[in-house]
């Protein structure tokens, strides 16, 4: 078992607003893992994961609130071998958008990764909430998980399928329960521990994070299942048909398809961007 350790993100964003006063300091999150920063702690310990097998009778909320799609998570889920005892609150995606493919927002000697998952904690030994606990010292904890480009992955899918039901703002959908714990890589006894802050305005440097020093992999097709749904790509394959027999003669059910198809691709397009600003919030 190998567990690195480093102490201080010198490599923070510091293009923010001045109002935001926390953002660009020392604590600044995220930062890249090179060489020149990790150092060893043989004081740190395996997480254990309380509660994280959530039975499928029990579900999550899937929500999307025009900034980001969260899935909340159960309170009766908690990490161990923190200084605290940490309660899980929700997790969220950061992506990629059309200009920068890969979204990961920590790096490793440089390196972005395809996407990467936040599991969100707070301090439920000292605040009463999440809320209460984001802006304090010791408040949040948060796992981070790198996702890079392989084969499928049937437990990501579990929360991917539904993605299609919240692309638009107050969409709310529920998820089964499954074991989160599955979204973790194989070793998560391998990992970056430092502490930091929300990545985002308004930055409070109150975050212990833990990004797994192992990726875990998704397919490209799950990174793009939500930008065209199957019906989407059902309608592009009439149009493109359409288009090469546009001499024959149409049919009344062959016109309403088509206007069909015309207004679902209307309602489609737009949407392909809501990946460069969904899950940009919080942590
Ligand atoms: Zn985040």
């Amino acid at each position: 078992m190998s567990i690195l350790s480093i102490y201080v993100g010198p490599d923070g964003e510091n293009t923010w607003p001045k109002k935001y006063p926390f953002c660009g300091g020392v604590f600044q999150s995220p930062i890249d893992f090179h060489k020149d920063i990790l150092q060893y702690d043989s004081n740190l310990s395996p997480l254990e994961f309380i509660g994280y097998n959530v039975s499928s009778t029990d579900q999550f909320t899937l929500t999307n609130n025009g900034h980001s799609v969260k899935m909340h998570l159960s309170p009766t889920m908690h990490i161990r071998n923190l200084p605290f005892e940490y309660t899980a609150s929700q997790l969220h995606l950061h992506w990629g958008n059309r200009n920068k493919s890969e979204g990961s927002e920590h790096t490793v000697s440089g390196k972005h990764f395809a996407a990467e998952m936040h599991i969100v904690h707070y301090n439920s030994e000292k605040y009463p909430d999440i809320t209460a606990a984001m802006d304090k010292a010791n408040g949040l904890a948060v796992l981070a998980i790198l996702l890079e480009i392989g084969p499928f992955n049937p437990s990501y899918e579990k929360i991917f399928r539904h993605f299609r039901n919240v692309k638009y703002k107050d969409q709310m959908v529920h998820v089964p329960g499954f074991n989160v714990q599955e979204l973790l890589p194989d070793r998560p006894d391998e990992y970056y521990r430092y502490e930091g802050s929300l990545t985002t305005p308004p930055c409070y440097p109150s975050v212990l994070w833990t990004v797994f020093r192992h990726p875990v992999t998704i397919s490209q097709e799950q990174k793009q299942m939500d930008i065209l749904d199957l019906f989407s790509w059902i309608c592009l394959t009439f149009l493109l048909n359409w288009k090469v027999t546009t001499a024959k003669t149409f049919q009344v059910g062959e016109i309403h398809l088509f206007l069909l198809c015309a207004c679902s691709l209307l309602r489609v397009f737009p949407r392909v961007t809501t990946r460069s600003f969904l899950p940009r919030l919080h942590v």
